[in-house]
């Protein structure tokens, strides 16, 4: 008997905006019924002091092992449905799996991590950034949200996760607070709807196959500010070889930035493009030549890509671009983080899972940040399922059938990892177990590169 039911969490079919930001009533209400579900299943549930959810269960009686599940739940203005709830509710449904599999020694924890999405604070995954040290609970007093409420009023991360712990108690019984709902798992291991649309794509060309991406890096964000020096000037009497035209640099540091940006795409490495430009403390005159000139820059690292290389990179454009137009440029680096790899072996784990159960599988890179990438866990990996209309839309779409793929190759994948007979291979040396001693049928994987080349990746 299924306890947990999709359709108590979704509406398929119907595409309305949702307004689930972080810390909200909305965004706590719906986390207080996933909780009550994780109470019917027996879980445990622990809150933190910023707001992560985390019902737990101890499978069997020596458990080695702890895995975490989870997503987020709080949305964008105006968003979809499935981006952050569909990762929570596979492992919610596949806890409903393994409490029925008596093999199973180990601890499974269901987790929400708060406030993913960047809308209501300008920051994101404060949850997970929170449980590896990122942010800091002297941080709380520093976020602000990004909109003042209508009074004039400016809340902090503080009051607003203060506020929603008051409904959360009001609702539900038994909730521990706690320092962190973990310091360090063991696995952590998270579903997301694919943002890029291509095993959408896939699955067009073949809709009886079942269908999964498995992400191999996520992507950090790098993002620059440069500031131009150039000289006003009549723009009548100033020959074209004696101007200094601060906007002549940013119009030719955009140009470079392209070329840059489809040169990483290429190479695998990340994206780059330049955001915005403006020109401070010009009256856009029609006459006058701008002296000065600013620009934001947004590189999307992957890989083994890294702030360094990206900031020589920059440099070197701009040392080009400052000697064709005698400019001077500045650069203030506004936010820096690097790309993670996931876990070889969850990963070949996954492969193999997928291989034995006819699910196609694709390798592809998360050029979106997420929480899985700062989430503490000596091994960690998402699973991407095909949406359509892409993210951050009420257009987001996923089909019921493709979150229960999920589930059931995340099911198979943690009894793996928490049957007797894996156990012991791991504790002999995770490291040692690579692509050959996990036995991987490569047949069902499919390449991305090809669409990745002609640009189908937007
Ligand atoms: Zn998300």
């Amino acid at each position: 008997m299924n306890t947990v039911k999709l359709k108590d969490f979704f509406n398929f079919g119907l595409q309305e905006p949702i307004n689930r930001l972080a810390y909200t009533n909305e965004d706590i209400e719906y986390k207080i019924k996933i909780i009550k579900k994780m109470q019917e299943l027996g879980m445990k549930i622990s809150t933190d002091k910023v707001g992560n959810i985390c019902g737990t269960i101890v499978l069997g009686d020596k458990p080695k092992a702890t895995i975490a599940i989870g997503s987020h739940t709080d949305s964008v203005y105006n968003g979809g449905q499935y981006d952050g709830p569909v990762g929570v509710l596979v492992g919610l449904k596949s806890v409903e799996e393994l409490i029925k599999n008596k093999n199973c020694n180990g601890i499974v924890k269901v987790v929400i991590y708060s406030c993913e999405e960047s809308s209501r604070f300008g920051n994101a995954c404060l949850g997970s950034k929170y449980l590896n040290g990122t942010i800091t609970e002297e941080d709380f007093d520093k976020i602000t949200v990004q909109k003042k409420s209508e009074d004039g009023k400016t809340i902090t991360l503080r009051e607003a996760i203060s506020e929603s712990k008051k409904l959360l108690h009001q609702n539900v019984d038994n909730v521990e607070e706690v320092d962190k709902i973990f310091d360090k798992v063991d696995y952590a291991l998270e579903t997301h709807i694919e943002q890029y649309k291509i095993l959408n794509k896939q699955y067009k060309k073949d809709k009886n196959k079942d269908l999964l991406g498995i992400v191999t890096s996520i992507g950090s964000a790098v993002r620059v500010q440069y500031d131009v020096t150039g000289k006003s000037d009549h723009t009548g009497s100033t020959p074209m070889k004696k101007r200094v035209n601060a906007v002549d640099t940013t119009a030719l540091v955009g140009k470079e930035i392209r070329k840059l940006g489809k040169k990483y795409e290429k190479e695998g490495k990340g994206r780059a493009s330049q955001v915005e430009i403006s020109t401070p403390g010009h009256n856009r005159s029609f006459n006058q030549i701008p002296n000065n000139a600013q620009g934001l820059i947004d590189f999307r690292l992957l890989g083994d890509n890294t702030p360094d290389n990206v900031l020589a990179d920059f440099n070197n454009i701009l040392q080009k671009v400052e000697k064709k137009t005698k400019t001077q440029t500045t650069i203030t680096q506004i936010s820096s983080g690097s790309p993670v790899n996931t876990s070889t072996y969850l990963n070949c784990l996954i492969e193999d899972v997928c291989s034995q159960n006819n699910v196609q599988y694709m390798e592809m890179p998360s050029y979106a940040g997420q929480d899985t990438g700062y989430v503490p866990a000596t091994e960690k990996t998402m699973l991407f399922i095909p949406s359509t209309g892409g993210s951050h839309n009420p257009e987001e779409n996923t089909k019921k059938k493709f979150i229960k793929v999920a589930t059931n190759v995340t099911t198979k994948v943690c009894t793996e990892i928490l049957a007797e007979k894996l156990i012991d291979r791991i504790s002999v040396d995770p490291s040692t177990i690579s692509n050959s001693s996990v036995n991987i049928a490569k047949q069902n994987i499919l390449s991305p590169n090809e669409v990745i080349k002609d640009g189908e990746v937007k």
